[in-house]
């Protein structure tokens, strides 16, 4: 969004408005591909019936079906993978082919997307998207991906998985060969989607890790790190641009700089963004468990604009299940970690999740993880269904689960989850918090919405606002001192005490 910004497009969120629709696709279990063709084809209507002229489909898909979307849906005019996202402006039309010494010299205020209620358009930028002429088909093979593709590093592990074939496509037809490198830096144009206040922070892309039920890596690639100047840069951007909260993502956060050679990279990288004046909230997701160090730990404690947060998705807790998942450790040893983790960051919220009905997991397996569940004591907790994906390790496994009972498990989790929460929620009353003023709730007017830092942006449960206190009024995107009044199974009631906070 940020190129086609930066190079003349306005961008509409109203499919009926936009001349051209861009898809960006997620591949990586059954229901996200679901969803992706789905939404797909709904766009593909707008190409026929309004006044769009080209549909493009971007992300993760195109990494697994490149040749086969626009074989099935002849409406697709131009696929970009994911190691290849300067090439949307070749597919719009705004940019000179790939190679092309400077991409932006032809621009000269393109629009190709239009804004609702924009007056029309002026005739140079008519000029500019019909002179594109007849769309042709993208360049996009492993020359031009390298042309793109900054300087990359990798780790030892990645290399030697590589060896072994982890991130080989051979199972998908239609699937281009090559993977991704690509990495964007702080230079790299970004329009934020998120509220004013928030935004997430790529540290590092692929992974290397061997989880036998997991595409990502083949669709990803190998697990390489952003410099650690860039990230810093790009967080003092966004803070600079009125961003209060920043979440560091990627596919294994707690991986970040051993390709770079740093030691403790992730606790190394929080140290430093944790020194950006005006950054109030800082957080990371996606730890994996082995690699909870006690620097990370120590490092999370120290600092009070750190969130006293940590997602670490576990995946099961049967010894057999997470053995043959290849991921190793069990229940007993994640007690431990958890154990070390509420002892270096007492009042830490912890997040995880898991995945039932894996090729094999026995009754026995689902009590297992059952017990470990009602021991750890979760304050957020995700299930999902086993997706059983073509080119995994598992794929051909025998004993594959039926849906009826991967679906019961996953209701029976959630709602021993539920009675969990419910307990833990009604120790918040009384609690005197700092909230993030989100806005009004889409439920009701009279409510606004909230997060603590023991809230993750989207996912976690939400604190409703029903007493503004003294104050006439709130403000979005601040920060206000709040006590929790009531509470429900996931969500609590807050009246503000104070506030906005500086
Ligand atoms: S660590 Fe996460 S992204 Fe990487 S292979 Fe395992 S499940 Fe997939």
């Amino acid at each position: 969004m940020g190129l086609l910004h930066r190079a003349g497009a306005r961008l509409t969120a109203h499919p009926e408005d936009a001349e051209i629709l861009v898809v960006n696709t997620c591949s990586f279990i059954d229901t996200a591909k679901e969803e992706s063709i789905n939404t797909i084809l709904e766009m593909a209507r707008h190409k026929t019936a309004g006044t769009a002229r080209k549909l493009i489909v971007a992300g993760c898909l195109v990494e697994r079906y490149r040749d086969e979307i626009q074989k099935s849906i002849p409406e697709v005019d131009a696929v970009v993978g994911t190691g290849e996202l300067e090439a949307i402006l070749e597919a719009a039309g705004l940019a000179a082919p790939i190679g092309a010494p400077s991409p932006f010299t032809i621009l000269s205020g393109a629009a190709a997307v239009t804004l609702p209620g924009q007056e029309s358009q002026s005739g140079s930028h008519r000029q500019t998207t019909e002179g594109t002429g007849p769309f042709k088909p993208l360049n996009s093979g492993p020359q031009s991906t390298a042309a793109l593709a900054p300087e990359t590093t990798s780790r030892p592990e990645g290399d030697a998985r590589e060896r072994q074939g982890r991130f080989s496509r051979d199972d998908w037809q239609g699937a281009a060969s090559f993977l991704p490198t690509y990495l964007y830096d702080e230079n790299t144009p970004r329009v934020l989607t998120t509220p004013k206040s928030s935004a997430y922070i790529k540290i590092a892309e692929g992974c290397d890790h061997p989880c036998t039920f997991c595409v990502i890596p083949n669709l990803r690639g190998k697990f390489r790190s952003r410099r650690f100047e860039s990230v810093v840069a790009e967080a003092q951007q966004l803070v600079a641009r009125g961003v209060r909260e920043i979440t560091l993502i990627g596919q294994d956060t707690t991986c970040y700089g051993e390709d770079l050679g740093l030691k403790d990279g992730l606790a190394t990288l929080l140290d430093a963004l944790a020194q950006i004046p005006n950054l109030r909230w800082l957080r990371f997701l996606y730890a994996y468990p082995n690699r909870i160090s006690s620097n990370l730990l120590a490092t999370i404690a120290r600092h009070n604009n750190i969130c006293k947060y940590l997602d670490v998705p576990l995946q099961h807790a049967s010894p057999d299940v997470l053995k043959r998942m290849k991921r190793g450790a069990g229940a007993d040893i994640f007690l431990k970690t958890l154990e070390k983790v509420r002892k270096a960051v007492p009042s830490i919220a912890l997040r995880t999740s898991f995945i039932v009905g894996f090729p094999g997991e026995s009754l026995r397996d689902f009590e297992i993880l059952e017990e470990f569940i009602k021991e750890a004591k979760f304050d957020w907790l995700g299930v999902f269904n086993y997706s059983d994906e073509e080119g995994s390790a598992a794929f051909p496994l025998d004993q594959k689960l039926p849906k009826r009972t991967i679906e019961s498990r996953k209701r029976r989790l959630m709602k021993l989850q539920q009675s969990i929460s419910k307990r833990a929620k009604q120790q918040w009353i009384g609690r005197e918090l700092v909230l993030l003023a989100e806005g009004e709730s889409e439920e009701t007017p009279l409510l606004w919405e909230a997060r603590t830092q023991y809230h993750a942006p989207e996912i976690d449960g939400k604190v409703y606002i029903n007493d503004f206190g003294d104050l006439e009024a709130l403000e979005q995107g601040r920060f206000y001192k709040a006590q929790i009044t009531e509470a429900h199974d996931y969500d609590v009631v807050a009246k503000i005490l104070s506030g906005p906070l500086d």
